[in-house]
């Protein structure tokens, strides 16, 4: 569903993304760990066109995304059928948390009010956010916050999940009930590409793990693989930083 090749991009004369190859097929989990500044969140932006590239191909359920940014109508195909949670959650303040999540299917998808609050309905009571609907987001918690950006974003039924640190900004304890939403979309087949820090998460759900240095991916393979026998210096030490 996602199709990389030979990827370049540069911020100024920074070389942020080199030769990116990567394919991902549908409702695998792929997780993607590095240092800070090594990449990540640039090459997950770049999947559903928030960064430009300069060279290279892009492909995301079949629409293919140009260099410089010249997407056209593939970009507004890709941008609906791939939903992102950030590190900040980005909810509209001044909307109810019910009306954050059926502002774009209504908006985008054109779905009627009562079709649009049915999704909403079923997908706060997945993500165990019901009781707390018609609160507005100032008055949630981070991890509840959070909750309702995954329901948000599954209300456009993407085929892609992105996700770049989803809990780096959250308190210790809330850390675990966004993670268990996320255990539960990958459960139920959903495509992902996550960047993360939890370590013990990405060995649980990933099928596959990508370890990115300065741009490049190093090295790849499943959990077992890349934490317990990393093959590359680079992966090893950064692996007995974080693990
Ligand atoms: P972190 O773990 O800190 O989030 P990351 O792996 O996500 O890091 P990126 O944000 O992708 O790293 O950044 C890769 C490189 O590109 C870094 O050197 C960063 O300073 C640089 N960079 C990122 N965004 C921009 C920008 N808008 N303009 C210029 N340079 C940028
Ligand atoms: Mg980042």
């Amino acid at each position: 569903i996602v199709h990389m090749e030979k990827v370049n991009k540069y911020f100024g004369s920074l070389h942020v993304m080199q030769d990116i190859d990567l394919e991902i097929t549908a409702g695998e989990v792929v997780v993607i760990v590095g240092a800070s500044g090594s990449g990540k969140s640039t090459l997950i932006r770049c999947v559903n066109g928030l960064e430009e590239f300069q060279s290279g191909r892009i492909v995301v359920d079949g629409n293919e995304l140009t260099p410089h940014g010249k997407g056209g109508k593939s970009l507004q195909t890709i941008r609906t059928e791939v939903g992102m949670v950030f590190q900040q959650f980005n909810l509209f303040p001044h909307l109810s948390v019910h009306a954050n999540v059926t502002l774009a299917p209504e908006k985008v998808r054109g779905l009627d009010s009562g079709k649009a609050r049915q999704i909403a309905d079923r997908l706060l009571e997945r993500v165990g956010i019901t009781d707390q609907a018609d609160k507005y987001p100032g008055q949630l918690s981070g991890g509840q916050q959070q909750r309702v950006a995954l329901a948000r974003a599954l209300a456009m039924e993407p085929r892609l999940m992105l996700f770049d640190e989803p809990t780096s900004a959250l308190d210790p304890e809330m850390i675990g009930e966004v993670l268990d939403a996320m255990r539960e979309l990958a459960n139920e087949g959903m495509t992902m590409m996550i960047v993360t820090h939890e370590m013990g998460f990405a060995r649980e759900v990933a099928d596959r793990v990508i370890f990115v240095h300065g741009g490049r991916i190093v090295e790849e393979g499943t959990p077992q693989d890349v934490f317990d026998h990393p093959q590359h210096e680079r992966t090893q030490s950064f692996l007995s930083r974080v693990l």
